[in-house]
C-alpha cells in the first residue's frame, strides 16, 4: 500500500509512514469500525492524569503521544509549564491525542 500523504510505498502492517510520519489510513472495514469505537480518549481521565501526573507526561502516554510523553517525563513537564499548558488545553477542549482526535467527554 501507499502513503496517502506523500505517496511513498509502505508496509501493509505499518501504522505510520516511515517517510513523512503521517498516520496511515486503511481501507478495511473491520479496522475502520474498531477505530471509530476507539476514537477519542476519555476527557475526564486525561484531565485527572494531567492534573496529578502531568509533570511525568502520563496523560501523553495515555493519549498515544508517547514521544512527547517521554520528553515531558525527562523535562518534568517542561518545568511544569508544558504540563500546565496541556492542562489548560484539555480544560478548554482543544487538546488532541496522538492520532489527532479530540478527547471524548463520556
Ligand atoms: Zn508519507
Amino acid at each position: 500500500m501507499f502513503c496517502q500523504n506523500c505517496g511513498a510505498e509502505v508496509s501493509e502492517k505499518a501504522v505510520v509512514c516511515v517517510k513523512c510520519g503521517v498516520a496511515l489510513k486503511r481501507g478495511g472495514n473491520v479496522y475502520k469500525n474498531s477505530l471509530n469505537e476507539e476514537e477519542g480518549k476519555d476527557w475526564t481521565t486525561t484531565l485527572l492524569l494531567c492534573f496529578f501526573l502531568g509533570l511525568f507526561g502520563i496523560h501523553r502516554f495515555y493519549t498515544n503521544s508517547t514521544a512527547i510523553g517521554v520528553v515531558q517525563l525527562v523535562t518534568l513537564g517542561g518545568c511544569g509549564i508544558w504540563a500546565l499548558v496541556d492542562f489548560i488545553l484539555i480544560l478548554s477542549g482543544s487538546y488532541k491525542d496522538g492520532d489527532g482526535n479530540l478527547l471524548v467527554k463520556k
